[in-house]
């Protein structure tokens, strides 16, 4: 590590020590950390590729001088997630997941604590106090943990018990105050003052901006993994390639600023061609930053009363974090969208049905921002993206669910009983789950599609499916099993969807039953006419969510 901090008010510049906020030029508190990226582009290369896949990877791009191996728990290294199902639904193949969940205290404020201790230790720090909507206190209290810190964390009182108890768990001292976030803030710098302890800054902390640089680094790395490194410079081709968009759900906005700050980086240094588009995505009842860069202006207007259920996100007054972002936002044709509670919860149990990933409210913020940009056409169905997905699952079942999200089975009393325990039991159940499943039969030749659409069925229980990968089997099939729907695609091989349906109108045993025709073709309109009162339903592949096929699905069958 050899780094100078420079101010972002008066371009001084000075060496960075931990406890030392103010620029001693003008006092100002925005600094940034510049690194001699001239050497380093010739030294890393050889250097990064022998290390071990975490965050420490890059740590002569961090502000730490001597990396504690005492202290760390793994933190960075986080996996890269292909989301095949969202993409086909969405008709955006190359969709990523920057699965943040998986890190050690399962949201990716770990790497701000991880980078920020070992900082604060090198310091000499044992005591320091933080506010946090949750997660922050949660990882800094780990870190803490092993630092030998003594932490301080402040949250609001909205905060979810559970989240306050994991707090206390790690031996912190958590005071709740009541009243909004900023509040929050506001009482902790009290307290820190009074008793002249450190307090962490936010986004003007060096090492928290920095540490989120990390994730891009990883980024960069891991999609040369995948595609290979970019080639579509003239000249050398760079080491890494970096995607077109980065998606996040932000409060603060600390994440994309230093995300953004390490795609710059690895651009100064040769390492990519091009920065992604940043798109920081808030809730609706709390996204200042959002409308006011709808707005266009300068400087970000506050909400005062935040009105969600997502803590996690309810910063109203983003400081000049916002002027920065913006810029950030700007210069590279980014943007800024806020999406509902509603729509954020529906994206969450969308994840967790299509993708196998439990994600926590605020992080399911990303996806619905993800969904909307890609359905207004904001992101084109080649581009490259990755969601970062923030934070691990808390219980928010209630908001999420609704009501009938698991079955009562009631068993026979003993003394009333008048069969066998064994049959008592079936019947008990068969009063939760009929008996016979409505039978459906999917017709498509890509093995990504099939497994689509019996992920969207099966996640919602109660189908019986069958598969046929080409229009032949799928006449036998449907001729054995006289199925209650059938899912046509429409371009295959042996037989196409055209061809399946003239068979099975003109056979009395199959001509009624009810076809949904999924396609990815753009129908002419001879093609429409063909299809007229032949089919039940017509769904554009690529431009459909689970949910609304399933309605589809239903409409039919019940
Ligand atoms: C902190 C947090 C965010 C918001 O991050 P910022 O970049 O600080 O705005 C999003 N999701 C989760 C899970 C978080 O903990
Ligand atoms: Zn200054």
């Amino acid at each position: 590590m050899s780094f100078i901090l420079r101010c972002t008010d008066c371009a001084h510049k000075a060496p960075y020590f931990p406890t030392i906020i103010n620029c001693p030029q003008c006092g100002g508190q925005w600094r940034e950390a510049e690194y001699d990226l001239e050497t380093l582009s010739k030294t890393l290369p050889l250097q990064i590729p022998n290390r071990p896949f975490d965050l420490w990877r890059y740590h002569e791009l961090l502000p730490v001088r001597n990396p504690n191996p005492t202290i760390t728990l793994g933190e960075g290294g986080t996996p890269l997630i292909k989301a095949t199902n969202l993409g086909l639904m969405l008709g955006c193949p190359n969709i990523f997941i920057k699965d943040e969940r998986q890190g050690p205290t399962a949201s990716f404020k770990d790497r701000q604590a991880a980078v920020s201790i070992a900082a604060l230790k090198e310091a000499g720090i044992t005591e320091m106090v933080v506010a946090s909507t949750g997660n922050v206190a949660i990882a800094y209290s780990a870190y803490a943990a092993r630092a030998g810190i003594k932490l301080w964390a402040f949250v609001t009182s909205l905060v979810p018990a559970v989240k306050m108890r994991e707090i206390a768990l790690y031996g912190s001292q958590v005071i709740k105050v009541t009243g909004s976030y900023d509040n929050v803030k506001r009482a902790a710098s009290e307290f820190a003052q009074q008793r002249n302890l450190y307090q962490n800054m936010g986004a003007r902390s060096i090492p928290s901006v920095e540490s989120m640089k990390t994730i891009g680094y990883e980024i960069a790395e891991q999609l040369t993994a995948y595609f290979g490194p970019d080639n579509t410079s003239e000249g050398r081709s760079p080491l890494w390639r970096a995607p077109d968009w980065y998606i996040q759900a932000i409060s603060g906005g600390m994440g994309p600023l230093g995300v953004s700050k390490g795609f710059s980086e690895l651009k100064k240094m040769g390492f990519i061609n091009k920065e992604p588009a940043i798109v920081g995505v808030q809730t609706a009842g709390c996204s200042p930053i959002v409308d006011s860069w709808k707005k266009d202006l300068e400087t970000a207007e506050v909400v005062e009363v935040p009105r969600t259920h997502i803590e996690t996100l309810a910063t109203g007054d983003p400081g000049r974090t916002y002027k920065f972002l913006r810029e950030v936002v700007n210069r590279k044709g980014g943007a800024f969208e806020s999406v509902t509670d509603e729509e954020a919860f529906r994206a969450m149990h969308v994840l967790a049905k299509m993708e196998g990933i439990s994600a926590e409210p605020a992080a399911a913020v990303a996806f619905a921002g993800l969904f909307k940009l890609v359905r207004s056409g904001v992101i084109k169905s080649g581009d490259t993206v990755v969601v970062n997905c923030t934070g691990h699952t808390m219980p928010p079942e209630k908001f999420v669910l609704g009501d009938n999200w698991a079955r009562d089975v009631i068993l026979p009393k003993e003394e009333t009983k008048k069969e066998t325990p064994k049959e008592g039991i079936l019947a008990a159940l068969s009063h939760v789950v009929p008996e016979r499943f409505p039978r459906v039969v999917i017709v498509d030749d890509t093995t990504e599609a099939r497994l689509l659409i019996r992920r969207i069925l099966q996640s919602q229980g109660d189908f019986t499916l069958f598969e046929a990968t080409n229009g032949k089997e799928a006449l036998r099939i449907i001729r054995r099993e006289s199925p209650d729907l059938i899912i046509l695609d429409l371009m295959m091989p042996e037989l196409d969807g055209f061809g399946v349906l003239d068979a099975l109108k003109a056979d009395p045993e199959t001509e009624s039953i009810p076809v949904i025709v999924s396609t990815a073709k753009e129908l002419t309109r001879e093609e429409k006419e063909r299809l007229k009162g032949q089919i039940q339903s017509l769904l554009q592949k690529g431009d459909f969510m689970s949910d609304e096929f399933l309605d589809e699905v239903q409409g039919i069958i019940h």
